[in-house]
């Protein structure tokens, strides 16, 4: 497979130029030159495959010629095997018609981790072959930090360096990330806000000196490895919930638009899908989006989903791209309009397209906090916040979409132990997983919001060559 930038600029690439660059040279992201599809036959055969089988199947065509069918078992087998359940996302039925992917069963408890823990033995695969070591440079405001540190941590040729705004995360998500264990991983403090240590991110990455001696790779939503690890468990799940019989339908709770985004992939792969839900919090300018076509990104409030506080919602670009007959020069003004006071409109009949596919709702806090109630009422289910998003989705569209609805359970509620035991005044349960936490030493390094900084700190953590 060969991909190419959605801004339209330079040639194409093969999958490992994909995956270590990140972002294409031109400032776009990237996309396969074309989506091969699976037949019904074939999907039918699929549908009784083991998780980490079908996830060889999928993903095959995507990373050929650059890792062998054996080479790619071997990451699979290697990435899920810390799971918790062999299944790796269990689809749990909660009614007629109305089922929970749990996709928190892997070392951070949040769905990040199936992608992030492929990705980080991807790096290490592709840097033993190349030699010299990379370094994964990456910002988080909570999640994507301690996936992508579980994901690295401990791969050989990679080193991991992640920066959070300092006392902004939760304490699990501090520890998640703090306590690590290994050489290769280096947790940074930054005295700012998560914008300033994307900053300094974006800051390093144009620093070509450092750039080049330190074989800078990103790990952020964009990678379009991630992507393509996620959509395994849309054809896993949809697969058995009858999608080869009845329409399905998939909640995304959503922020990047990343997550459902791989639903539209596996889609485009062949799986029938009745609707791809977005669900948002009072960020909504996706939903916006979806509902009346006008793209108009507003400031980030905070809300109880904090992994859903995203106002422009970068994997859209994706989308937009195929929905623009894959005209680069139309996805990058697209994008200064929205920009723009007026923001960017989708021309009427493209608009009816994506409403086709794609369907939109909105949950405020209290909305939030009344779908963890409903969830336990309902289920016996214990609920995380980003979780409930998609729940109160789900619960409006019941009667209204045929045939089954999977709502995708995005963390695992002990990540949020204060907004659960508020609503359900008591403490969610606690996996094994995290329960030791508290006890172990943390290590990190508190920087000033500074690329001068940064940069110092990056050279002087070189491994000696
Ligand atoms: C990252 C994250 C999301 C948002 O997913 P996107 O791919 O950014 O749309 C939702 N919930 C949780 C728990 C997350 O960590």
């Amino acid at each position: 497979m060969r991909y190419i930038s959605t801004r339209g600029g330079g040639g194409s690439c093969d999958f490992e130029q994909a995956v270590l660059r990140g972002l294409a040279p031109d400032g776009g992201l990237y996309v396969p030159e074309s989506f091969p599809a699976f037949s019904g036959e074939e999907l039918k055969a699929m549908a009784d495959l083991p998780y980490r089988e079908l996830a060889c199947k999928v993903m095959a065509p995507f990373v050929a010629p650059c890792l062998s069918p054996e080479e790619l078992k071997a990451l699979v087998d290697e990435s899920y095997a810390g799971f918790d359940v062999p299944e790796v996302a269990p689809l749990v039925k909660l009614d007629d018609g109305f089922m929970l992917l749990e996709l928190f069963h892997g070392p951070t408890l949040a769905f990040k981790d199936i992608a992030l823990q492929l990705l980080g033995r991807i790096f290490g695969h592709f840097a033993t072959k190349r030699g010299g070591g990379l370094t994964v440079l990456g910002a988080t405001s909570g999640d994507t930090g301690s996936a992508a540190i579980a994901g690295c941590g401990g791969i050989k040729g990679v080193r991991v360096i992640i920066l959070y705004p300092h006392e902004r995360p939760s304490e699990i998500q501090r520890r998640q990330m703090t306590t690590v264990d290994a050489p290769n991983v280096h947790v940074v403090a930054v005295q700012g806000a998560f914008d300033d240590c994307q900053a300094m991110v974006k800051h390093a990455f144009g620093d070509e000196t450092l750039r080049a001696r330190c074989n800078l790779t990103a790990v952020n939503s964009i990678n379009w490895a991630r992507i393509i690890a996620q959509t395994v468990y849309y054809i896993h799940a949809g697969l058995r919930a009858g999608a080869l019989e009845k329409p399905v339908s998939f909640v995304v709770p959503s922020g990047n638009f990343g997550n459902i985004y791989a639903g539209h992939v596996a889609g485009r792969l062949g799986l029938p899908l009745h609707r791809l839900v977005a669900a948002t919090n009072r960020n909504d300018s996706l939903a916006q989006f979806i509902r009346a076509g006008l793209l108009k990104p507003g400031p980030v409030v905070p809300s109880l989903s904090p992994s859903m506080d995203i106002q422009v919602p970068g994997n859209l670009e994706r989308y937009l791209f195929g929905i623009l007959d894959r005209k680069g020069g139309a996805v990058t003004e697209a994008l200064e309009a929205a920009k723009s006071p007026e923001g960017y409109r989708l021309p009427a009949e493209l608009l009816q397209k994506m409403q086709a596919e794609f369907m939109a709702d909105t949950a405020s806090d209290r909305q939030t906090n009344d779908a963890i109630a409903a969830a336990k009422t309902m289920s016996g289910q214990t609920i995380d916040p980003h979780t409930a998003v998609g729940f109160h989705a789900a619960m409006g569209l019941t009667g209204n979409l045929p045939g089954a609805v999977i709502a995708l359970a995005c963390a695992h509620p002990a990540k949020f132990p204060e907004t659960v035991r508020g609503v359900l005044r008591a403490p969610p349960p606690v996996p094994a997983r995290i329960q030791g936490l508290k006890k172990k030493r943390e290590r990190f390094t508190i920087l000033p919001k500074n690329p001068e900084a940064l940069r110092t700190y990056i050279f002087s953590h070189m491994p000696a060559s």
